[in-house]
C-alpha cells in the first residue's frame, strides 16, 4: 500500500514509544533547552510533550496535520532519507491520524498563543490562547480509530517502561536538554540541561550508582572516547545498563559490548556486567552511512582502530582507579 493509505490506516505509527520520540526529536530540532513529557497508562490515555523552542508559525500550523510538511530538508542525506523511507515530515501527520490532538503553540514574536484540536488528522477548531514561547502536543487516546493497532499493544506497564528507557537515552545523549518525565501524574526525574552530563546520569539512575562509576577518557586515530563506567565491584549491572553513543547517536553494537567485555573481564568475580555511559566521536567517514540514522545499528570500517581505542580507554580508566 502507499503511505498516504498506511498513515490512514495507522500503520506508520506502532507504539506509544515511537510517538514519544518524534515529539522529543521535534522539540529538540526546534531548540528547546526544556522539554517535559507526561504519560499516562502507558502513553495509551495521553502522551504530552511541552517544549520551550521556536514555536510553530501560525500560517504553517494546517500543514503540520498534512503529510510532508517538514521544514528540515537541509542536506542530501536528508533528502536521502524522505526518498527511501518516506517518513520524513510525516511524523505528525501519522500520529494525529490515529489520536486526538491538542496543540499548543507561540512564537517569540507572537501577541498571543494558538491552539488546535484534531481528531483522527481532521482540525475541529483553532482558537487563540494564553501562552509562552514554545509548543505543547498533546497526544489523547491513542489509536482510537484503529481497533486492530490497539489491541497490539502492551500492558500499560510494558509501554511505560519502553517510553522510560527511550526518554533515558534521549535525555543523556541531550545533556543541553532539562528533560522532566512525569509518569501517571508522578515525577520519575529532572535532568538540569546545561550540559551537566554527570547530574543528568544521577538524576536518572539511582544515586547510587555514581558512586561506582570512574571517569573514561581516551583518543587515537582522530577518535575520541569519554564517558563512565562502573568499578568492578558494582553487581547490579546488566546489559540493559550499557549505553553507548557514536557521535551523538545511541547505538546498540556487539562488538563493542564484547570489548567492554573483555576489558572488564579480569575484574569479574561472576558473570557481570559493567553500566556504561561511553561517547565516542568519530570521523563520519570511518563509518557506514547507508545505515539509516534512525536506526541503532553501526558499522565501522576500521573495526581493529575502534576496539582498540575501548579497550586502551577502559583499561587506563580501571587502572586509574585501582591505583
Ligand atoms: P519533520 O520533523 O520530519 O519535519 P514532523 O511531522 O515531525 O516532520 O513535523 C512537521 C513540522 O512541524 C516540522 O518540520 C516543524 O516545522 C513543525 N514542528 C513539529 N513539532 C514542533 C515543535 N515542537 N516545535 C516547533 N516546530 C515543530
Ligand atoms: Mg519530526
Amino acid at each position: 500500500a502507499g503511505t498516504a493509505s498506511k498513515i490512514a490506516a495507522g500503520e506508520v505509527v506502532e507504539k506509544p514509544a515511537m510517538v514519544v520520540k518524534e515529539l522529543v526529536e521535534n522539540a529538540i530540532d526546534a531548540g528547546a533547552s526544556e522539554i517535559l513529557v507526561s504519560i499516562s497508562k502507558g502513553g495509551k490515555r495521553l502522551i504530552r510533550v511541552t517544549d520551550n523552542g521556536s514555536g510553530i508559525n501560525k500560517e504553517d500550523l494546517p500543514l503540520v496535520f498534512e503529510r510532508h510538511a517538514t521544514s528540515k530538508i537541509r542536506t542530501i542525506e536528508d533528502l536521502y532519507s524522505v526518498v527511501s523511507l518516506g517518513f520524513r515530515g510525516e511524523a505528525l501527520a501519522s500520529i494525529s491520524a490515529v489520536s486526538n490532538i491538542e496543540l499548543i503553540t507561540m512564537q517569540e514574536a507572537d501577541e498571543s498563543g494558538i491552539k488546535v484540536e484534531a481528531s483522527g488528522g481532521k482540525i475541529l477548531k483553532t482558537t487563540p490562547v494564553g501562552a509562552v514561547r514554545g509548543t505543547s502536543i498533546s497526544v489523547k487516546d491513542l489509536f482510537f480509530n484503529t481497533p486492530a493497532r490497539l489491541k497490539f499493544l502492551k500492558s500499560d506497564q510494558a509501554e511505560t517502561r519502553a517510553i522510560t528507557e527511550l526518554i533515558s537515552v534521549l535525555a543523556i545523549s541531550h545533556p543541553e536538554v532539562s528533560f522532566k518525565y512525569v509518569v501517571d501524574d508522578h515525577r520519575q526525574f529532572d535532568t538540569p540541561g546545561k550540559d551537566k552530563l554527570d547530574q543528568a546520569i544521577y538524576s536518572i539512575y539511582e544515586p547510587e550508582l555514581m558512586k561506582h562509576l570512574v571517569g573514561v577518557d581516551a583518543q587515537d586515530g582522530g577518535m575520541t572516547l569519554r564517558g563512565y563506567i562502573s568499578k568492578y565491584g558494582y553487581t547490579k549491572g546488566t546489559r540493559a545498563h550499557q549505553f553507548v553513543f557514536v557521535n551523538g547517536r545511541y547505538v546498540k553494537s556487539d562488538l563493542i559490548r564484547d570489548v567492554i567485555q573483555m576489558a572488564y573481564k579480569p575484574y569479574l568475580m561472576h558473570n557481570r556486567y559493567p553500566v556504561c555511559f561511553l561517547f565516542m566521536d568519530i570521523k563520519a567517514d570511518y563509518i557506514d552511512v547507508n545505515i539509516h540514522p534512525a536506526k541503532t545499528e553501526i558499522k565501522f570500517h576500521d573495526e581493529g582502530a575502534v576496539k582498540q581505542l575501548i579497550y586502551i580507554g577502559l583499561k587506563k580508566a580501571f587502572n586509574l582507579y585501582n591505583q
